[in-house]
This record gives C-alpha cells, sequence and structure tokens, in this order.
C-alpha cells in the first residue's frame, strides 16, 4: 500500500497551494485534552493556559508541516494572541506530549502533526522546498527487518529524501526545450 500526499511548508508563495493530505486516524481524545493530561502528569504538573489552547486550536486545525518562526508569523496573521515564548516554550512539550514529530532538516526544524496522523516519511524537494508525504508498507516492513537483526529499541525514526519534486523537474525540462 503505497499513498502520497503533498504538504506545502509555506516556503513558495509564488506556488499554488496543493494540500492533500493523508486519511486522517480517528482518535478517542482531542489534542487539547490529550496535552491537558500530559502537562498533569508531569512530575510538576503544569497548568493549560488560554495562550496554549489558542496555540493547540491553530496547529490541529489543518494538517501541514512548519517551523516556528512560520507559525508566529501565521499567528499572528489569524489575530491570535500567543507570544513568542509560548510558541518555543510549547513546541517541544508537544512532541513530547506525542502530539507533534519533529523533523530536522539541517537548518531548520519543522514539525508535523503525529497525534491522529498516519506515521509517513518524505520527500524534500531542494528547489521548491516542498515536503511531499508518502507510506510504503514494504520500506516499513524492511525496516523492522534490519532493526530486528540488530536488536534495537527504535524510539522514532525521521527519514527525509531530497531531490527534486516533479512539478520543477517539468519545469526545468520546459525550460531545457525552450533553450534549444
Ligand atoms: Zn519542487
Ligand atoms: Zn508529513
Amino acid at each position: 500500500m503505497n499513498a502520497a500526499s503533498v504538504v506545502h511548508n509555506g516556503s513558495t508563495p509564488s506556488r499554488k497551494e496543493e494540500e492533500v493530505s493523508l486519511p486522517a486516524i480517528p482518535v478517542a481524545q482531542s489534542p487539547e485534552s490529550k496535552f491537558r493530561e500530559y502537562l498533569a502528569s508531569r512530575p510538576k504538573p503544569q497548568r493549560f493556559t488560554e495562550q496554549q489552547r489558542q496555540l493547540l486550536e491553530h496547529i490541529f486545525s489543518k494538517h501541514r508541516h512548519f517551523d516556528a518562526e512560520q507559525l508566529i508569523d501565521e499567528l499572528k496573521r489569524a489575530g491570535r494572541q500567543v507570544s513568542r515564548a509560548t510558541v518555543y516554550r510549547t513546541l517541544p512539550k508537544l512532541v513530547d506530549a506525542g502530539l507533534l514529530r519533529k523533523i530536522e532538516l539541517g537548518n531548520r526544524t519543522v514539525y508535523d502533526h503525529d497525534y491522529g496522523y498516519p506515521f509517513h516519511d518524505h520527500f524534500l524537494c531542494e528547489e521548491c522546498g516542498v515536503m511531499i508525504e508518502f507510506q510504503s508498507a514494504s520500506l516499513d516492513s524492511a525496516i523492522r527487518e534490519v532493526v530486528h537483526q540488530h536488536q534495537f529499541r527504535v524510539r522514532s525514526r525521521t527519514l527525509v529524501i531530497r531531490g527534486i519534486c516533479a512539478s520543477c523537474n517539468a519545469a526545468k525540462a520546459a525550460k531545457r526545450r525552450l533553450v534549444m
């Protein structure tokens, strides 16, 4: 079973927005109640704030990949009163709580939904910055096999394949044809 979807990461405003997400997984709990539970279960229980509520509502309103600065911009544009400090303090907690997944891209740290969204890997286009999601059952089973061989206990997995996406490839080919 293979599925792919394209989610723009916001770095290419000129390009037409393509927003095809993988089908959401039904969850018993809302992200908010899952996060409240996480905060309450800390060795030193923490209080759930109105800013955090706004932040969660915004993050889980739509599936996309984002970095902290993009999120801060979006919150501002959406007229939400969430401070920069709250964003930077809360993102690691959302990862720890199992709500978000962190993807290190070298110069950027991108966040992706982890809760209520199927596990997937990514292609990263180095031309336009688009992140393309894909799922591959045969890749998953090959990884399970090597993990078993090495008696390794997996905590997380991040696979990012870098290159040039199909539409950038097509644009390059069209340009070449014009030159010739
Ligand atoms: Zn591209
Ligand atoms: Zn993703």
